[in-house]
């Protein structure tokens, strides 16, 4: 039996036994000849799932993200980038290190950009300047909050992008998330994306990956750059299988982890309204303020530790909590009556 009740991240997720079953009965090949039949499979299924001409098995999402800026800019480019996202703050300064381009970060409002930012971000050539060649969006948007962002949003500013000539790219690491929670297809809602990525092992909980998307010509300059940062792996199809089982049998289940984190903020503003944006809560994250309850964060985060249940410290103030599928109903509960408990309620 499971005791620990682990909210940090839906990362925590394990393989299920099919995953794991399909893993050790893959039919596997050298993917460097293009002759790993589980591969192609997940990269075919990917690509058909989003209407995009192809996608690139690449180890995690990170490494997605940075093929993507690498295969699409020149050192001294610019890229806009969320203030709040992932690229900008946790990938060790990758924009830098590895595309030796100059991440300019914008403000946003409920997760999205306002397009007049954009349109004043975005620069227009001439000698000194640099040139802005990719508008990086993220959907959910905000690791510590998870929020969806419209299709009318995302395909309103891709517009704007486009019309500068600035190529459009999405960090969709939790897209399921943000296609459940706004009840669209993903391909409706990546329309007007150029380029984007998902990732395999957060809701849908496969142990390694994440998918690249794009046209053909995209992903086979993404290859390259992928073989040339040691991405490459002769026999990925042994993870691929795991891929596949969890589009196959985990999109449809996140709508529960969507149900569970709306409990869970709802039972949490039960004992005080201040602790919890209920309307903010969207999808799998539910973010705890402790601004007004007189405890802070870390002491929270090490008190629900001794009860076995994890959560994440985000600052003195504010806790994450997410929610996967190895969270249940009964798990909410004593997590909120905990929480109660120690705030002295
Ligand atoms: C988790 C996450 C990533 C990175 O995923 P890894 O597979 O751990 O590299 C990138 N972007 C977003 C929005 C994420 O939530």
């Amino acid at each position: 039996m499971r005791s620990i009740i682990d909210y940090r991240s839906d990362a925590v997720t394990l393989a299920t036994f099919e995953m794991r079953q399909a893993m050790a009965n893959a039919e596997v090949g050298d993917d460097f000849a293009g002759e790993d039949p589980t591969v192609k499979q997940l990269e075919a299924m990917s690509a058909q799932m989003f209407g995009k001409e192809a996608g690139l098995f690449v180890i995690s999402a990170t490494m997605a993200n940075q093929i993507a800026i690498m295969t699409s800019t020149q050192p001294g480019d610019e890229v806009l980038v969320g203030e709040e996202s992932h690229i900008f703050n946790m990938e060790t300064g990758g924009l830098a290190a590895l595309s030796g381009v100059q991440a300019r970060p914008l403000r946003s409002s409920n997760g999205e950009f306002s397009l007049s930012d954009v349109q004043r971000a975005v620069r227009k050539g001439g000698l000194q300047s640099p040139i802005t060649r990719v508008l990086c969006l993220e959907n959910t948007y905000d690791l510590n909050l998870g929020l969806p962002l419209s299709q009318e949003y995302m395909s309103e500013i891709s517009m704007l992008a486009h019309d500068h000539d600035v190529l459009v790219y999405l960090d969709g690491a939790r897209i399921f998330n943000a296609a459940t929670a706004l009840k669209i297809e993903p391909e409706f809602l990546c329309r007007g994306i150029d380029v984007l990525q998902f990732s395999l092992c957060k809701g849908l909980s496969a142990p390694v990956g994440a998918i690249l998307l794009g046209t053909k010509d995209f992903i086979a300059q993404a290859r390259r750059v992928r073989q040339r940062i040691g991405g490459g792996v002769t026999k990925a199809g042994y993870m691929a299988a795991a891929g596949v089982v969890a589009l196959q049998t985990m999109i449809d289940r996140i709508e529960e982890d969507h149900i569970h984190a709306k409990r869970l903020a709802f039972k949490l503003a039960e004992v005080d309204e201040s602790l919890v944006n209920v309307e903010k809560t969207l999808t799998n994250i539910v973010q705890i303020s402790l601004k007004n309850a007189g405890k802070d964060a870390v002491l929270l985060t090490a008190e629900l530790e001794k009860q076995g249940i994890k959560i994440k410290t985000v600052d003195q103030t504010t806790c994450r909590l997410v929610t996967h599928w190895g969270i249940t109903v009964s798990d909410v509960d004593k997590t909120s009556e905990a929480i109660k408990r120690i705030l002295g309620r």
